[in-house]
């Protein structure tokens, strides 16, 4: 192996992908794979979509930075965008994920703090969580794994346990300020909340006067079958955060806000150098358009019932397979032994898939996946647990 001069923070699969097309990638050598990881969520739409390719182009010709400093008229209108397919009334863009959820944390202590005059600070999250790995939101994950080393941490974030809305109960004082969750945690193996927690969850924050996070980096942009995965439980969290699919690829966060949220971040409270840059908004506003003129969600919707049905029937005789579950294009296959290997015999058969957590596959194509496709993915999976079952 040739001497690598990166940091090896990365665990990498011995493949080189140099060109994609819709569901399809290819590596260095020429070999072709069906991508069921779309990077980590992020290519909802499939590699690179014409309609995202041709807005991205159309910028680059014209301009490729511009200072917060002045107006942005693509920012104004993916902000508009974003605002008309949401419960949110404000939004604040950046660069990925941690960036969105740190704006969260910060806009939520500042809401208290600034509007509020309290002295909250305290933000209650959950066991098996993700959340990113900046300082703040490393501590925020509730996973001891992304914190090792990195000691002493922000203060103030507790984990309650997940589904258990007793737990949450337990742990509010006069310091929360607010709630973050994912509605279904992904990292740890796509773990959807219960509907029941998530209705309690919402008015107990309500009536606490605490407020609620979603954080949809991984469930938005159209992943479990709606534009965002806090419709299925009718509720209307007060801070959304986005990031992976939002720009099909290029590097962008969001932090959408209720209109009450206006002041807490106030001229001069919060800023990002490179957020809301040209390029990315390009992308993401072509992202949504695609989203909303195609019924591609709907789509996606369909497409993952279809795909959870079939892998229930198809792969039921298994008994290394413990449960199949998700919502949406977001699907887990959790195993009763770790997955790596069997990963790696679905790379080298051309599917390319991810763990979350060491007992699951995460099954997560782009919306636009043709049911031929998830056969195709499906019978790979099918061939490879019975060729791991015969040695
Ligand atoms: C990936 C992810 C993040 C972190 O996003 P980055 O862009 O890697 O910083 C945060 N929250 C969730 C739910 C994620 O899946």
């Amino acid at each position: 192996m040739k001497k690598s001069y990166l940091f090896p923070t990365y665990n990498k699969f011995p493949l080189t992908l140099v060109r994609g097309h819709q569901t399809t990638l290819w590596d260095d050598e020429g070999k072709a794979y069906l991508d069921f990881m779309t990077g980590l969520a992020v290519c909802n739409l499939g590699h690179t979509p014409e309609r995202v390719k041709e807005r991205i182009q159309e910028q680059l010709d014209r301009l490729w930075h511009v200072s917060n400093l002045f107006h942005n008229p693509a920012q104004e209108e993916l902000a508009e965008k974003l605002v008309t397919v949401s419960c949110a009334d404000l939004v604040f863009f950046c660069n990925s994920g941690a960036e969105a959820n740190e704006a969260a944390i910060k806009c939520a202590r500042r809401y208290h703090q600034r509007v509020l005059k309290n002295d909250r600070y305290e933000i209650i999250t959950f066991e098996q969580s993700f959340h990113g790995r900046t300082m703040a939101t490393l501590t925020a994950t509730g996973q001891e794994k992304v914190k090792d080393g990195y000691y002493p941490l922000p203060e103030g974030f507790i984990h309650a346990r997940f589904n258990d809305i007793e737990s949450v109960k337990s742990m509010i004082t006069q310091k929360t300020a607010a709630v973050m969750l994912e509605l279904v945690q992904g990292e740890s193996g796509v773990h959807p909340a219960e509907s029941k927690f998530v209705l309690e969850l919402a008015e107990l924050c309500k009536t606490k006067g605490i407020l609620l996070i979603v954080d949809e980096v991984q469930t938005g942009i159209g992943r479990t079958g709606s534009m965002f995965a806090y419709e299925h439980y009718g509720i209307e969290p007060d801070i959304i955060t986005l990031a992976k699919g939002l720009a099909s690829g290029l590097p962008i966060g969001a932090m959408m806000g209720k209109e009450k949220l206006r002041e807490a971040f106030s001229v001069g409270s919060h800023a990002s150098t490179f957020g809301g840059s040209p390029l990315p908004m390009a992308a993401g506003l072509a992202t949504i358009q695609m989203l909303l003129e195609d019924d591609t969600v709907k789509r996606a919707k369909n497409a993952g019932i279809y795909a959870l049905d079939k892998l229930k029937n198809d792969l039921k005789a298994y008994s290394i397979i413990r449960e199949v579950r998700g919502i949406g294009l977001l699907i887990g296959i959790e195993f009763t032994e770790p997955v790596a290997p069997i990963i790696q015999r679905l790379h080298q058969n051309g599917l390319l898939v991810l763990s979350g957590g060491t007992y699951v596959i995460r099954f997560m194509p782009n919306l636009y996946v043709t049911y031929n496709e998830i056969n195709q993915a499906i019978g790979i999976l099918d061939q490879v647990l019975a060729e791991l079952l015969v040695r």
